[in-house]
């Protein structure tokens, strides 16, 4: 079995480092996962619809009142984020996450690649002016022209930017060591980036449960936060 000493060893003397991120690594910032987040008022709907481009073109006021329960602008990068930063000043890493909270980027990472976009990032449907997130807290149509307000996040059923695509390729395809951490890496096209790695790349998962990958990997079955403080930069 692998222990995280030996996880540890691995990161230390990756040349160049992927990380993969998802929700396990905000969580420890005090951000639920929004799967958790099936509010008393939202009924019957699935997490799913009210993250949907339907429910915010069909149920605009439903998709707003869900949405705005993701922002958590009091959170801070915690040992996970702040680790892979410091990391990034030694050698060359690159972070794909899921994460739409923007803490990678606030723990000043360089180079992050937002796969699923940005909740911090806010834009007019109708004039496509950038707009404060704050503003959007407190209302969801824009002052100047009475258009919608929405985050700058992938919603189901809306497809993926190429440019954020090929980032990401090219991120996995750097790396001679992939770090999978806090996903159960099942969402496509995620967890098909792996596909593109480079074929002498080693691939590791730090996950509390285990992850059920086609491609040889180590897993490490631990919080990444007890993994991460053990790593000295
Ligand atoms: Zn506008």
């Amino acid at each position: 079995m692998t222990t995280i000493a030996n996880a540890v060893q691995m990161i230390n003397t990756a040349k160049k480092i992927t990380f993969l991120t998802g929700a396990g690594v905000s969580t420890p910032s005090g951000i639920p996962d929004y799967r958790s987040l099936k509010g008393v008022y939202q009924g019957i709907d699935q997490p799913e619809y009210l993250l949907s481009h339907d429910c915010l073109v069909r149920e605009p006021k439903k998709f707003y009142r869900f949405v705005k329960q993701l922002y958590h602008p009091q959170a801070r990068p915690n040992i996970i984020h702040q680790k892979i930063a410091a990391l990034a000043e030694k050698k060359p890493v690159w972070v794909v996450s899921q994460n739409i909270d923007g803490l990678h980027d606030k723990a000043k990472t360089p180079r992050v690649v937002n796969f699923h976009g940005n909740l911090y990032d806010v834009y007019c449907c109708k004039c496509h002016q950038k707009v404060l997130w704050e503003n959007y807290l407190i209302r969801d149509t824009h002052e100047n022209c009475g258009g919608h307000l929405r985050p700058n996040i992938v919603l189901y059923g809306e497809g993926f930017k190429e440019d954020v695509i090929n980032q990401a390729i090219h991120a996995v395809k750097a790396a001679d060591l992939i770090v999978i951490i806090g996903t159960s890496f099942q969402v496509a096209p995620f967890n098909q980036l792996l596909n593109y790695r480079d074929s002498a790349a080693k691939v590791m998962a730090i996950n509390q449960t285990a992850l059920a990958i086609q491609e040889p990997f180590t897993m490490i079955q631990c919080a990444a936060e007890d993994l991460f403080n053990e790593i000295n930069i």
